[in-house]
């Protein structure tokens, strides 16, 4: 049996705005006060996880412990088939410390050059932990190809390289509202909702 969420306090454990204004729309309905990380000074702990869901726990489990409250974490990132899931887990690292993307999806082109398969899955783990340091995780996954050139202007991060199986726009060319409503963080959520919030 999954522990339930039975508070009306949730800390989201990311210092990225961008993050907890859509965690905020999304969990809105369920928990009437969130706060991030950010706001109550908590630091970032290194994500030293092998995988999404152990780098989801390990945030969601410093900032539960930290504040005394219960704490949301997430981790995602682009696993490409051909090349043993990578970027994986350092999809944001493979961008550099000035977040250039364009070379990050130039790398994985170079890599994949000569390679039938193109399939790759956008992941997102999510992680739910309490301050005795219980968690409740769940992974969200959308399956697709990718592409080059990439395509559109849209979202961030790889999305323009990439192709949900089944669409003919790469997420890049999507309306924001379009992608939210089939991407892996999407499915994610869905699972988080009713594990621990319905
Ligand atoms: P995190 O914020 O540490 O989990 O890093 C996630 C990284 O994965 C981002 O910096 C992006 O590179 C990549 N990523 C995750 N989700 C998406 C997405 O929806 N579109 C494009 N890139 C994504």
């Amino acid at each position: 049996m999954a522990r339930k969420f039975a508070g009306s306090k949730l800390v989201i454990a990311s210092h990225n705005k961008g993050k907890i204004v859509e965690i905020r729309q999304l969990l809105g309905a369920y928990v009437s006060d969130i706060v991030s990380a950010g706001d109550l000074g908590l630091p970032e702990p290194e994500e030293t996880g092998t995988t999404f869901i152990a780098n989801a726990e390990l945030k969601a489990r410093a900032s539960a412990i930290g504040s005394g409250l219960p704490a949301l974490a997430d981790d995602s990132g682009l696993a490409v088939t051909a090349l043993g899931g990578d970027p994986g887990i350092y999809s944001a690292r493979w961008a550099g410390p000035e977040k250039d993307f364009d070379m990050a999806m130039r790398k994985i082109e170079t890599l994949l050059a000569g390679k039938a398969d193109r399939s790759a899955t956008f992941v997102c783990a999510l992680s739910l932990a309490w301050p005795d340091g219980h968690c409740e995780t769940v992974e969200g996954m959308v399956a697709g190809s990718l592409i080059w050139p990439p395509k559109g202007d849209n979202g961030f991060g790889y999305d323009p390289m990439f192709v949900t199986d089944g669409m003919l726009e790469s997420f890049g060319e999507m309306e924001p509202e379009a992608k939210h409503a089939i991407s892996h963080r999407a499915d994610a959520f869905r699972k988080l909702v009713a594990k621990v919030f319905a």
